[in-house]
């Protein structure tokens, strides 16, 4: 009966291998229950085996299968499937033990992360009482369309990001005449900011800054380990709109975007209109950052310096346009970081 199912998938699929989520619960939870597991959903009554054809045959909606199930890296969860008379899945739904940020689903749940973020993904929020829900197309085809649902946690009194922690999801085909869009459920869906992409979000419209006299350096003074997300979770959590920096410098001397480059940062106070802002990941209150992200930092420096027409002497430490504060740290090395940008354009 799986491999019939399978190949129905794969019929009305074509990119079934893209979109591997639907039906592998269903996998899951036969693997652990048998197959053919049916619960009648009022009672939470187990019948499994042989009583299936009979049920559903007679009543298809009780067609439910119910899982306990270990998900990615010991993260734990109650899988629901809700088949078809004929046991083409329905529609999964997973409870998480534990709610988990938007953004780090993708590490729990790779072939999920890949779907959300497929080319014809399309994200929709509805902002509805409790709380506003958010639902990404993963796939469709000429009959239906497949959705994903995330159940928002907490009192739905936050806008809904990146950020915001779910409590699970529910994946589910909705039929549909070709051409035709539809949205997971009735309401008035608003095709909105797909939170599962690389991009940062940021939570109030940014504003374009006018001019660039200055490049300020900062430490994090958070750990080396520290990601970019872990710097946008917390300048959200300071309210601002999202990430202050415009640069990130990691101890391998990689660099990554913070808020985009044109426009005004918060990272500087009484600077931020006029200059950019480059952060090096890290703590250096203590100990000096290697020499790998201080050449790395050097490079950006230069190049942002070249590109904005910014003297060496407007490369600043943010302790020189910001009272009360020692960033970049009193064990950076300020002279030595100055002689690699000068090198770094000969
Ligand atoms: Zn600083």
């Amino acid at each position: 009966m799986l491999i019939v199912w399978v190949l129905f998938f794969s019929w009305a699929y074509g990119e079934a291998a893209a979109l591997p989520v639907l039906g592998e619960t269903k996998a899951t939870v036969e693997a652990q229950y048998g197959s053919a597991y049916v619960v009648q959903e009022d009672t939470l009554h187990f019948r499994g085996g042989e009583e299936w054809q009979e049920i559903i045959s007679k009543k298809p909606s009780l067609a439910k299968a119910y899982g306990y199930a270990s998900v990615m890296q010991g993260k734990k969860g109650t899988l629901w499937v809700e088949y078809n008379a004929d046991e083409r899945v329905k529609k999964e739904t997973l409870l998480l033990e534990e709610n988990l940020k938007i953004r780090h689903l993708g590490q729990y749940f790779p072939e999920l992360q890949a779907a959300l973020t497929g080319t014809d993904s399309l994200a929709a929020i509805l902002e509805s009482y409790p709380r506003a829900q958010l639902a990404v197309r993963i796939g469709k085809n000429a009959q239906a369309e497949r959705w994903v649902r995330f159940f928002v946690a907490g009192d739905g009194k936050n806008h809904i990001n990146m950020h915001t922690e779910v409590k699970g999801f529910e994946i589910t085909d909705i039929p549909c005449e070709p051409g035709e869009v539809k949205a997971p459920t009735e309401g008035a869906w608003l095709k909105s900011d797909n939170y599962f992409l690389p991009q940062l979000y940021f939570s109030e419209p940014l504003v374009l800054r006018k001019k660039t006299e200055l490049i300020v350096v900062h430490h994090a003074a958070m750990p080396l380990t520290t990601t970019r997300e872990d710097i946008q979770d917390l300048h959200l959590t300071n309210g601002w709109a999202g990430i202050g920096y415009h640069k990130l410098v990691f101890a391998d001397g990689n660099a990554a975007e913070g808020r985009p480059e044109n426009v005004v940062g918060a990272h500087a106070l009484g600077v931020n209109q006029r200059s950019l802002g480059i952060v090096l990941v890290g703590d250096f209150s203590k100990e000096r950052p290697v020499l790998a992200q201080l050449q790395g930092a050097a490079n950006l420096t230069r190049e942002l310096m070249e590109k904005y027409h910014v003297t060496l002497e407007n490369v600043k430490p943010h302790r020189a346009v910001t009272e009360g504060t020692d960033c970049p740290g009193a064990a950076f090395p300020w002279q030595e970081f100055v002689n690699l940008i000068a090198s770094a354009g000969k």
